[in-house]
């Protein structure tokens, strides 16, 4: 595997295997790598003969400074996971490289699915988000990229971007892999204390236990506010948000026929950690 600090070297490793005919895949990520990012990588093998991936830290899709002061950052235990994991080319840039001397938002509009949710709680994510997977596509300009389901409203941001900027890259979708105990995993949780780290896996049983009550036939709303009932619960638990949505629009549903893919997202903070977790109903 290279590693490269320069969009010029990345550069130069793309045309040198596209050269060679080989396909390029992507994997951006934000670093502090675990099974569900190493699962992106093997994905992207499976498709392209190449499989590049970035490690950036994203200053503009932060909206809260202390969040990506505390972002945590392991550049080479990262580099080591990626080249046992088959990767052959890790971008690994700093911000003046993306971004030049001055780090300018940009803005989108995406509609009504960067207004909900996510959209609604941390104004200017997406907005950053978007900026910057622009500008690695086009410092990496891969054939496809793969994205976890973990972000599932932030897959739909990027498919938008893509058309808005009417790049040819397919964008790929893999499931969210969990810990054992069904917490999602995610860089965050490793700044979870021990404690609330016990009590954060039950996001997704609850979230799962609320199907039976779909069966015993409670209504979107009522299931919902079971959720953030359940939840917050637990003193180190503030939900907010559990919403069920179209999975295809993102708007909630009234009905469970009102839609036939049916999501529900939740933003949930466990101590000063803020998770995010997905179910289809
Ligand atoms: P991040 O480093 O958090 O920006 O994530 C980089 C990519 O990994 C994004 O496409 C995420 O959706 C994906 N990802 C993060 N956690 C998981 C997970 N538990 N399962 C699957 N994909 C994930």
């Amino acid at each position: 595997m290279i590693t490269t600090k320069t969009k010029e070297e990345l550069s130069r490793f793309i045309a040198g295997e596209r050269a060679k005919g080989h396909t390029i895949g992507f994997v951006p990520t934000m670093g502090a790598l675990h099974n569900g990012h190493l699962s992106l990588i093997r994905a992207t093998l499976e498709v392209y003969d190449i499989c590049v991936a970035s490690v950036f830290v994203n200053p503009t899709q932060f909206n809260n400074p202390r969040d990506l002061e505390t972002y945590p950052r392991q550049p080479e235990k990262d580099t080591i996971l990626l080249e046992e994991n088959g990767c052959h080319c890790l971008f690994l840039p700093s911000v003046e490289e993306m971004y030049g001397e001055e780090v300018l938002q940009e803005e989108y509009d995406f509609g009504i699915i960067g207004k909900v949710m996510e959209g609604e709680k941390r104004p200017g994510h997406f907005e950053g988000v978007a900026q910057v997977v622009k500008r690695l596509f086009l410092a990496v300009s891969p054939d496809g990229a793969f994205f976890g389901e973990k972000d599932f409203q932030q897959i739909a941001i990027i498919r938008s971007m893509v058309e808005q900027e009417n790049f040819s890259i397919r964008i790929h979708a893999a499931p969210i892999v969990r810990e054992l105990s069904g917490l999602a995993m995610s860089s965050r949780n490793q700044r979870l204390t021990e404690e609330n780290r016990a009590i954060a896996p039950m996001i997704y049983k609850k979230m799962q236990e609320s199907k039976e009550l779909k069966e015993k036939g409670l209504s979107p709303k009522e299931v919902a506010e079971w959720v953030v009932k359940e939840l917050n619960q637990y003193e180190a638990f503030e939900v907010e948000y559990y919403q069920i949505v179209n999975a295809e629009t993102l708007l909630p549903i009234k009905k469970w026929e009102d839609a036939e893919d049916i999501i529900a997202c939740i933003a949930c903070y466990c101590g000063d950690v803020r998770l995010i977790d997905n179910i289809h109903y």
